[in-house]
C-alpha cells in the first residue's frame, strides 16, 4: 500500500509518532493507502517551519511568487489525468468529473491567484490639505487552511493559493477521506521550487490535526470548508484568540422554478444541480420547488432523467453517479431516505443502495433518489443530507415559495428559473443565500465574492475578497 507523507520545511516526512490511518477507494471499498495520522507535533513542526519561512516568503516581490505559483499550476495541468485519476479513485467521483471540473478548476485556483496577485492594490485617501491616508496591507504571517472531502483539490487549493499569493506562509490539512491530490500537490511544490516551509500539509483527522492547527496561538488566520457543526467548533475555538476566520459550511439549496422558465434548459441543468458529484457539491440544490401549474409536467420528466443516469464504476466514461465517499456517509444518506419515508414522504424514484458488480461490488453506490410529499418544515427539508437525494413540492406564489426557500439555517445558495427579468431581480433579492444562480448552476466567475448566510458561511472568499481576507490591512496617516 501506498504511504502518503507530510509535506512539512519543504521535505515529505512520516508523522512523527510514525501511525498511519487506512486510506479507502469508496468504488471498491478497500484501503489502498495509508496516510499519517499525526497529531499536534506535527502541526507544530509544521508552524515552526512556516515561521522560519516567513520572513523571507513575505518579502519576496509579487512577481517572483506570481511565477512560482503559475509554475505549479503548470505542474498541475501537465499531471492533470494522473491527478484527475487519482481523484477519482479517492473521492469515488466519476473520473470524468474529475478531468473535467475538479482538476482544470485546481489548475485554475493557483492560475487565477498568481495573477491577481500582480493586480492587488490598496487604497489611498487624501484629506484636501491635511493629510493624506493610505492602506497598506501585510500578510497575515501563518494561515491555517482545513478542507473537506468532497471537491478535494478543487477546494484545498482555492484556500491555499490566495494564501500564498498574498504572501502567507500555510499549514494546510486536506481530509482524512481524500488526502491523495494534496500528497501529489506537495511532490509538485517541490518540483516548481516554491522555498520550503512555505506551504506545509499535514494530514490526519479533524479531532487531531485540524484542531491543533485552529488552536495554535501562532496561527492567526483560518480558512475552512467543511460542515456547519465542525465550523462551529472551529469558532468557539478561535474566537476567544480573535483569529481572523473564514468558514465556508453546509447548505440545504432551494431549486425554485416557476411555470415560464426555460424548460428543457431547466430540466437538463435541474438534474446536474441535483445529482453531480452524487449531489455531494455543497452548492447541489437539494429541495425541488415548482409552480403547481408545471410540477405535474416537471416530475414526470425529472423521474424519467433520473432514470437515464447510470450509477457505476466511476472508471467508467458512461458513468453519471459514481460512489458516495465512505460507508458511514452512505448509511447517512440512506437513514435520511428512512427518515423522509417516516416523515410521510414518498420515494418517486430511487431510494436504494445500488451493487454495480465487478470490482465495484463492494463499493458505496446510492441510486438518485426522488421524494416528494413531504412539509417544508420537517427535517429531510431542513437537514443538509449532501448525497443523491432531493425532494420535490409544489408552490402557488411567490411569497409561499420565498417562505419555503428561506426556512432553513442555511443561506448558501439558491438557483431560480424564471424567464420574466423583473421577477428575476425581485426574487433574487429577497433571498437570504449567498448566491443565487438565474438560469443557470455551477457557473462561477473567480472574481466574485463567494460564501453563505445564516448558517452556511462566515466571510467571503474569492477574488479580492480571498486576497483582503489573507491580508492585515494598516492605515498610515501622513500629515501635509
Ligand atoms: P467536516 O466538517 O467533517 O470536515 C471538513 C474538514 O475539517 C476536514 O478536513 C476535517 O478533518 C476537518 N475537521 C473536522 N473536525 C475538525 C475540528 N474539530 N477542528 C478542525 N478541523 C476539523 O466536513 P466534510 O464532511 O469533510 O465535508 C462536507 C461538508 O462540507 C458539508 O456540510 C458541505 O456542505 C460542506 N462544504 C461546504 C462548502 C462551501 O463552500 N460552503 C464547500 C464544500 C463542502
Amino acid at each position: 500500500m501506498e504511504q502518503l507523507k507530510n509535506y512539512v520545511g519543504g521535505a515529505l516526512v512520516p508523522s512523527a509518532n510514525g501511525a498511519t490511518l487506512e486510506n479507502f477507494n469508496p468504488a471498491t471499498g478497500e484501503a489502498y493507502s495509508c496516510l499519517p495520522d499525526s497529531d499536534e507535533v506535527d502541526v507544530a513542526h509544521a508552524v515552526n517551519a512556516a515561521e522560519k519561512a516567513f520572513p523571507s516568503w513575505s518579502i519576496t516581490p509579487a512577481e517572483e511568487r506570481s511565477r512560482i505559483l503559475l509554475h505549479i499550476s503548470q505542474l498541475m495541468e501537465r499531471d492533470l489525468e494522473r491527478l484527475a485519476l487519482a481523484e477519482s479513485t479517492d473521492q469515488g467521483k466519476p473520473v470524468a468529473l474529475a478531468r473535467t471540473v475538479d482538476i482544470p478548476r485546481a489548475v485554475t485556483n493557483f492560475r487565477f491567484f498568481a495573477s491577481s496577485l500582480m493586480h492587488f492594490a490598496s487604497e489611498a485617501h487624501p484629506m484636501e490639505q491635511a493629510a493624506v491616508n493610505y492602506t497598506l496591507r501585510s500578510p497575515i504571517g501563518i494561515a491555517g487552511c482545513i478542507s473537506p472531502w468532497n471537491l478535494p483539490l478543487y477546494l484545498f487549493t482555492w484556500k491555499i493559493a490566495p494564501a500564498l499569493a498574498s504572501g502567507n506562509c500555510v499549514v494546510a490539512k486536506p481530509s482524512e477521506l481524500t488526502p491523495v491530490t494534496a500528497f501529489m500537490l506537495s511532490s509538485l511544490c517541490i518540483e516548481a521550487g516554491l522555498p520550503p516551509g512555505v506551504l506545509n500539509i499535514v494530514h490526519g483527522s479533524g479531532a487531531k490535526v485540524g484542531q491543533a492547527i485552529v488552536a495554535h496561538p501562532d496561527v492567526p488566520a483560518i480558512s475552512f470548508t467543511g460542515g456547519t457543526m465542525t465550523g462551529r467548533s472551529i469558532a468557539q475555538t478561535a474566537s476567544p484568540m480573535f483569529k481572523k476566520l473564514s468558514l465556508e459550511m453546509g447548505g440545504k439549496n432551494p431549486v425554485i422554478i416557476f411555470a415560464d422558465c426555460n424548460y428543457p434548459e431547466m430540466l437538463k441543468t435541474t438534474v446536474q444541480s441535483s445529482f453531480s458529484n452524487q449531489g455531494e457539491i455543497c452548492l447541489c440544490g437539494s429541495r425541488i420547488f415548482v409552480e403547481r401549474s408545471l410540477y405535474k409536467r416537471f416530475k414526470r420528466d425529472f423521474i424519467d432523467a433520473a432514470k437515464s443516469l447510470k450509477v457505476g464504476d466511476p472508471l467508467d466514461p458512461g458513468t453519471n453517479l459514481g460512489a458516495v465517499v465512505s460507508e458511514a456517509h452512505r448509511e447517512k444518506i440512506l437513514s435520511y431516505i428512512a427518515l423522509a419515508q417516516d416523515e410521510g414522504g414518498t420515494i418517486l424514484f430511487g431510494g436504494r443502495k445500488v451493487n454495480p458488480g465487478g470490482r465495484c461490488s463492494r463499493g458505496w453506490f446510492v441510486e438518485p433518489t426522488i421524494i416528494e410529499g413531504l412539509p417544508y418544515t420537517c427535517r429531510t427539508n431542513q437537514e443538509e443530507i449532501f448525497g443523491p437525494v432531493v425532494t420535490l413540492t409544489p408552490f402557488d406564489s411567490e411569497e409561499e415559495v420565498l417562505r419555503y426557500a428561506d426556512s432553513t439555517q442555511y443561506g448558501l445558495a439558491a438557483i431560480l428559473w424564471t424567464e420574466s427579468l423583473t421577477r428575476a431581480h425581485r426574487v433574487a433579492a429577497r433571498i437570504h443565500s449567498g448566491i443565487v444562480w438565474v438560469n443557470c448552476w455551477l457557473l462561477r466567475d473567480l472574481r466574485t465574492p463567494f460564501g453563505g448566510t445564516k448558517n452556511s458561511g462566515l466571510g467571503r472568499e474569492g477574488g479580492l475578497e480571498a486576497l483582503r481576507f489573507f491580508t492585515e490591512p494598516k492605515n498610515i496617516c501622513i500629515k501635509l
